[in-house]
């Protein structure tokens, strides 16, 4: 069954996703991620979505969708995908449910990352990402991962957008847009909403518990 990890940015859902994939054998579906991959990969469509980003802007979800579908089919990952900032929009939760019924698959958990704005500021401004894994740490609270980074400390970068001028664009975009997806999902018996503030571990536990059920 597939998941969605929902919450702001900066909730934790790349860093849960990542423990979910490890100890459950899933796959990570980052929409953003599957966005930078296409910037780096220096396509005309990866430098229109490199605008949009660096300003804090979502892509349109024409482009979102088209990546998306081709994720969502590919068998290798059929039933397994954590879905981690998507959907965005309560247009992107209709198309992903559209999606998903065309393939024969389903969402077996929303698991909702709930975080306040003060805590967010401070977990994005610190954020570091691997380019190479993708791993996140942070720089005030993983000083000792970050040294032992296997890939290596060099390749571990701030986003672009990583910066307190974005994080509030960001931020205000997710409230604008983002959180109406919650009424979508919260009535349905597969919503739950975890305090995003908790220590990493303990989110873990409870998503452990979760997936166990
Ligand atoms: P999201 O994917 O929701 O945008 P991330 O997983 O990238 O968020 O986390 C943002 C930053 O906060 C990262 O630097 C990460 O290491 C840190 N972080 C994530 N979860 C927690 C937590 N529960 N407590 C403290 N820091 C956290």
């Amino acid at each position: 069954m597939n998941i969605i990890l929902f919450g702001p940015p900066g909730a934790g859902k790349g860093t849960q996703a990542q423990f979910i994939v490890k100890k459950h054998n899933y796959f990570q579906l980052s929409t953003g991620n599957l966005l930078r991959n296409e910037v780096k990969l220096n396509t005309s469509l990866g430098s229109k979505i490199e605008q949009l980003i660096s300003n804090g802007n979502f892509v349109s979800d024409d482009i979102v969708n088209t990546l998306l579908k081709q994720s969502i089919t590919n068998l290798k990952f059929r039933d397994r995908i954590i879905f981690d900032g998507y959907p965005r929009n309560v247009e992107q939760a209709i198309n992903l449910e559209l999606i998903l019924n065309e393939f024969k698959q389903t969402i077996g958990h929303t698991i909702f990352l709930n975080v306040s704005r003060d805590i967010i500021e401070k977990r994005i401004m610190g954020r570091m990402t691997c380019e190479k894994c993708n791993m996140t740490l942070n720089e005030h609270f993983n000083k000792k991962q970050i040294e032992l980074h296997p890939c290596g400390a060099e390749y571990l970068k701030r986003r672009k957008d990583d910066n307190l001028k974005v994080v509030i664009a960001r931020y205000d975009t997710y409230m604008r847009a983002t959180n109406p997806v919650l009424d979508f999902y919260s009535k349905n018996s597969n919503f739950i909403e975890i305090d995003g503030a908790d220590e990493i571990d303990q989110i873990n536990n409870k998503i452990n518990d979760i997936l166990k059920v």
